[in-house]
Parts: C-alpha cells; sequence; structure tokens
C-alpha cells in the first residue's frame, strides 16, 4: 500500500450456529453490512462452529439460507471457525509458552462465591501458580493496566482486566476453545479492520484487545449498536422466545430493521423490491443516529 492510500476495510459477521437468525442479529447483520458497503469495504461471513454443544443441527445452513434471502452479498467464501482450530492451537500454545496462560481446575461451584464487576466474575487468582493433574480449563494472565478503546458508537470504553474480571478462559475444561480466543485469531487470520456487532459483546472487547496484544495483533475498530429488546426489557434472543427470520416478507422485515436501527424510511420502502431497499440504505446509512443508545425497544 502506498502512504495516503485509505486503508481498507474489512468487515464481517460472524454468528453463531445455536439456532436461526431472529430480528435481534438481522440488526446487527444490516448493520455490519451497510458500514462496510457504505465505506466501499469487503464483507466476509464467518460461521462461528466451534462449540458443538451449544449447536442446532441445520442452523449453519439455515443462517446461510436467511441471510441470502435477504439479499445479503458476501465477498469470498464463508469461513467456517471449526476449519481454523490449528490457528488456535497456535495461538495457545504460543501464550503457555511465554507463560501467559495457564491450568485452572476451579469449577463453577468453586467460585460461587468470588466477587463480580460489570465484567461478571472476578477470577481470584486460586490457580495462579499451579494445580492439580487433571482436566483443566486455561485462563489468560492480565494485568491491571487500562484497556482502552474508543466506539463508534458507544464513545470511550476502559477497564482494568486484573481487577475487573481477572485472568479469564481461553480454554474450557471440556477442551473446547473459549470464544474469546477463537475470534481474536480468527479476525486477525481474516484481517478484519472493523468489528459491527450487538452491544452484549461491548464488555468482551477489552479482553480481545487484551489478547491481540499478548499475541502481536492488529486491534479492529469497533462498533456496538444498541441491543433490541421486547417491551419488557428482555433482550431478543432464542431464550426470551424470539422468532425465526421469515423466509417470506423478508421486504418488509428488512424495512422494519431499517426503522429500528433509526435510519427513518419513507413508509412506503416496505413494498419496494429487495434491490431498492438495499440501495435506499446504502444511500441513507447513518449509524450515528444510534449513538449512544443502550437498547432498542422493539416497536411492532
Ligand atoms: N458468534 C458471536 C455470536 O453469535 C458473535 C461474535 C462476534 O461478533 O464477535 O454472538
Amino acid at each position: 500500500m502506498q502512504a495516503g492510500e485509505p486503508i481498507p476495510y474489512v468487515g464481517r459477521f460472524a454468528p453463531s450456529p445455536t439456532g436461526p437468525l431472529h430480528f435481534g442479529s438481522l440488526l446487527a447483520a444490516v448493520a455490519s453490512y451497510l458500514q462496510a458497503r457504505t465505506n466501499n469495504g469487503q464483507w466476509l461471513l464467518r460461521i462461528e462452529d466451534i462449540d458443538p454443544p451449544r449447536e442446532q443441527a441445520g442452523a449453519s445452513k439455515d443462517i446461510i439460507t436467511t441471510l441470502q434471502r435477504y439479499g445479503f452479498e458476501w465477498d469470498g467464501d464463508i469461513v467456517f471457525q471449526s476449519a481454523s482450530s490449528d490457528a488456535h492451537d497456535r495461538a495457545l500454545s504460543s501464550l503457555r509458552k511465554r507463560n501467559l496462560a495457564y491450568r485452572c481446575r476451579c469449577s463453577r461451584r468453586d467460585l460461587a462465591n468470588a466477587p463480580r464487576s460489570s465484567l461478571g466474575i472476578i477470577y481470584p487468582g486460586t490457580c495462579r501458580n499451579g494445580c492439580d493433574r487433571g482436566e483443566a480449563a486455561i485462563r489468560v494472565r492480565t494485568d491491571d493496566s487500562e484497556i482502552a478503546f474508543e466506539d463508534i458508537l458507544q464513545g470511550r470504553v476502559a477497564h482494568r482486566l486484573e481487577s475487573e474480571s481477572g485472568d479469564f478462559v481461553i480454554r474450557r475444561r471440556d477442551g473446547l476453545m473459549a470464544y474469546q480466543l477463537a475470534v481474536v485469531v480468527d479476525d486477525e487470520m481474516q484481517g478484519i479492520t472493523e468489528v459491527v456487532r450487538g452491544m452484549d459483546l461491548l464488555d468482551s472487547t477489552p479482553r480481545q484487545i487484551w489478547l491481540q496484544q499478548l499475541l502481536d495483533f492488529s486491534t479492529p475498530h469497533y462498533l456496538h449498536i444498541p441491543l433490541i429488546t421486547h417491551a419488557n426489557g428482555d433482550k431478543l434472543s432464542k431464550l426470551t422466545g424470539a422468532p425465526a427470520l421469515p423466509l417470506d416478507a423478508v421486504e418488509s422485515t428488512l424495512a422494519a430493521a431499517l426503522t429500528e436501527l433509526r435510519q427513518g424510511p419513507p413508509s412506503d420502502l416496505a413494498g419496494r423490491s429487495l434491490p431498492e431497499i438495499w440501495s435506499w440504505a446504502n444511500k441513507n446509512w447513518q449509524p450515528g443516529q444510534l449513538r449512544r443508545l443502550k437498547t432498542i425497544v422493539k416497536t411492532s
């Protein structure tokens, strides 16, 4: 790249195949897609299929079909995260070799009384200096330096991991790689420069930045969109009964997503074709409309 050339934008959507996409997932997909397209960026699709116990048979295929039906066009081949397990293992062993990660045999019960912060439980460091043999999770060491980043919508976010989360799990006790490590490795391997996703992952970001720093990876820009909730305040999710996205009525559902994303589409947009809706969205995308909103209450 020549000096002065703009840095290429590479964005992504990274659903886990734990069930079909619902309206909340559509908002994250639309926001990441429009943010990439309006920055002349690439938009990659990565299926995060590394947690078989939580996965639902057929969900990956269903997610892909649904995205196609809504008119999303990803660049390149779909990446299945399970295919990068060697890279996850390499990252893990690099941390272990440098004594930046250690085995931990603490069970949920052992940690039941651990103090908590806004990031969750604060690991008290029980196994920092070694633990018995046997099945163990692996935790990465943290320190108390400030990890701060400027979220494009939410502003400055800063945490001190050692006192707010403590050393955190990067490989689970059941041997599966933890989301925090896998996502960092895959974002690096795919050259992701921009992460657009839901606010539920805002608190994970400092842990991911910490891992990027230890592994000498680059840190993308982050934009976390507000979470959509039911009228009673519960997050829209499979657990709270959010239905799968419809495969008919895609035009009106996409237009409704643009409304919830505060883009103010004209009232007749829902009656137009998908290409027309996407074309309107591309011309009018203003993520700033969501600035500093924490939640969106679903209106219909
Ligand atoms: N796979 C995660 C999920 O479906 C999202 C990962 C990310 O965007 O960082 O919640």
